[in-house]
């Protein structure tokens, strides 16, 4: 585990250290690959090829956390579930519920605008074939850490997608001095959690990941997703559309 714990004065500043994080020699290296050959669809695009930060307010009642950026997504967009199916999939959901303004996220000055809501990532370089080692999700973990830390005061209901999301953030809310529920829960889709700090209560969800492994075979639909995002912000004290 990382034992450098860096407080930072508020989410800006995070990010503006995260973005220059060289700490994973391998990810560095495939996150710089990636962007120098490009996907022949965006050989004219300028690829970011760096850690993506979260994006959101920095008073967010609800947070989704993901697993990391995709290669030809975020790392080429410099923006999370930016510029990919994943993205598609998962804003189309959002919006339906009113938790962005718009259904689409393609670059990083389309306009989106997310309401009460940000989303994160436990590794925040694209990792080849979309798995991050355990070293590399360690080391990472600083980063979720000091945006969770900044994020508490506000965030009430968390949703995760995938296993990996899960895991890391109930290990990182737990560093957090959040109790939570013994034995660990396990992930499933539409589970939930209540963790609890003092007097301030967290709910926790789980969703299956909107890879396109999960979308295209009919594992993870749209309405499963609305459901469970419905859930969480409704649980966050959002005013949910749709219902
Ligand atoms: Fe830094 Fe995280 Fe990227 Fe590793 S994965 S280089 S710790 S930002």
């Amino acid at each position: 585990m990382p034992t450098r714990r860096r407080r930072y004065r508020d989410l800006a500043e995070l990010d503006a250290h995260l973005i220059d994080c060289r700490a994973c020699p391998r990810l560095v290296a495939w996150r710089e690959q990636v962007a120098r050959e490009k996907r022949r669809a965006f050989a004219d695009e300028e690829y970011w090829g760096r850690p993506v930060p979260g994006i959101g307010p920095s008073d967010a009642k609800l947070l989704i956390v993901g697993l990391a950026p995709a290669a030809h997504g975020g790392n080429r967009t410099g923006r999370m579930f930016t510029g990919d199916q994943s993205g598609d999939f998962l804003f189309a959901a959002m919006y339906s519920v009113g938790l962005v303004n718009q259904p689409h996220s393609v670059s990083r000055d389309d306009g989106l605008e997310l309401f009460d809501t940000r989303i994160t990532a436990p590794v925040h370089c694209a990792p080849p074939q979309n798995k991050p080692t355990v070293e590399e999700r360690d080391r990472c973990a600083r980063w979720l850490h000091a945006e969770l830390g900044l994020l508490a005061p506000t965030v009430r209901a968390v949703l995760t997608l995938g296993q990996f999301g899960w895991q890391s953030t109930l290990r990182t809310f737990a560093e957090l001095g959040w109790t939570v529920p013994r034995p660990a829960p396990r992930f499933g889709h539409g589970v939930s959690t209540t963790l609890v700090r003092d007097t301030t209560t967290l709910e926790v969800f789980g969703c299956y990941h909107v890879s396109q492994h999960n979308t295209y075979t009919g594992r993870l639909t749209v309405e499963m997703l609305v459901d469970v995002l419905r859930s969480a912000a409704r649980s966050a004290g959002i005013d949910v559309e749709g219902e």
